[in-house]
């Protein structure tokens, strides 16, 4: 069977040794005779999955103790209105930094349960570029900042995290996730759906500062409550178990090809090529993204003419490339080259591309 040249923006690839174990495993795990689905979450066989995913993330990622790992459901999406109900009281506003749609649709989420405002943001340049921030001196109102590391759909991407000032910090990584570093003196939550570096959709991974989430407003019910699933070890209520297991196969993939350094090195490498081939194309591909902005994680380009740009996302998926279109609010054309895309891929990818020029130019 042939695979794919999958470039899609999430849910995306999955290592294929991690898909290659879950198929020796499905109906017979561990000599259970169940597939991991078809346990309860409360079976020592299930929970060893759990608790060892959790740890893999804390040694990946370097998590300090003072955070918890948890596993959520309903996607970051959830997360941009449980972070407000758990930390934005009535009387004072959350500061967003609006880098592209996903930031601008967090503020939304986030405006149900109170006061919003702009910190800073890149959208008169259409997003294709990081404000420049200062969190040191933020007036007193504000409960909490939230930005986007990365920008799927503009392919941009914070090239550091900030530093912060007094208030706490929420980032959404749900795009950058396990490829790079976590300055985490600088952060006091971070969330991710997993399907796009973490596994497969259906479970959100949550990094929060136990300090932080004493200051949660006690009144919640207990499902949106942090603290509660902290308390429970993210077992309060059935997990989604396949998704977790998914996600403890990636990180067993991520230590055996030996941590966050190799994947950092492998997605440098692979966006360096796709931007080099990009900036050598004298004008016929050119880059969303401004150069200091440009995301390791979504490489968005145009073509010179829509007519070219539709001729030439026919011929790649013609030619077995999934996902090369841009997000459909902003067209163009989008390479996602998430941890499980091989360099060889990128290589293909870019043959392709410069084949499609000299046939076209
Ligand atoms: N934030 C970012 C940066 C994303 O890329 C996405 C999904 N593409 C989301 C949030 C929404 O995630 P979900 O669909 O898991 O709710």
């Amino acid at each position: 069977m042939t695979r794919a040249f999958n470039f899609n923006a999430g849910p995306g690839p999955i290592p294929e040794p991690v898909l290659t174990k879950a198929q020796q495993e499905m109906f017979n795990f561990e000599q259970s005779g169940a597939a991991v689905m078809e346990l309860s979450h409360r079976s020592s066989l299930y929970e060893n999955i759990h608790f060892k995913a959790i740890d893999q993330l804390r040694t990946i990622l370097q998590v300090p103790e003072e955070f918890e790992i948890l596993f959520l459901q309903g996607g970051a999406t959830l997360q941009f209105s449980m972070t407000a109900q758990n930390f934005l009281p009535k009387n004072k506003k959350a500061g967003f930094v609006l880098t592209g749609s996903w930031s601008e649709k967090a503020m939304k989420e986030a405006s149900a349960f109170g006061g919003t405002t702009v910190l800073a943001s890149s959208r008169d340049s259409n997003y294709n570029s990081i404000p420049e921030v200062d969190f040191s001196s933020l007036p007193d109102d504000i409960a909490y900042v939230h930005l986007t590391t990365n920008n799927t759909i503009f392919g941009t991407q914070w090239p550091e995290i900030p530093a912060r000032g007094s208030k706490p910090v929420i980032l959404d990584m749900s795009s950058d996730i396990l490829s790079r570093d976590i300055p985490w003196e600088n952060v006091d939550l971070a969330y991710a759906g997993a399907q796009k570096n973490a596994g497969m959709a259906g479970v959100t991974l949550v990094f929060i500062r136990k300090s932080l989430m004493e200051t949660a407003d006690s009144t919640l019910p207990p499902s949106i409550s942090y603290s509660q699933h902290a308390d429970k070890k993210s077992l309060y209520n059935t997990p989604p178990t396949g998704a977790i297991y998914i996600t403890k196969l990636v990180t067993d993939w991520i230590l055996e090809i030996g941590g966050l350094d190799a994947v950092k090195k492998r997605a440098e490498e692979k966006s360096g090529i796709l931007y080099e081939m990009i900036d050598d194309s004298g004008g016929f591909y050119s880059g969303h993204a401004e150069p200091g902005a440009r995301s390791n994680m979504n490489v968005t380009f145009r073509l010179k003419t829509e007519e070219l740009e539709n001729k030439f996302l026919k011929e790649a998926s013609e030619y077995g490339f999934m996902g090369l279109n841009g997000h459909r609010s902003v067209g163009g054309c989008r390479a996602s080259i998430y941890n499980a895309v091989p360099v060889e891929h990128v290589h293909a990818l870019k043959q392709f591309m410069e084949s499609f020029q000299k046939n076209n130019s």
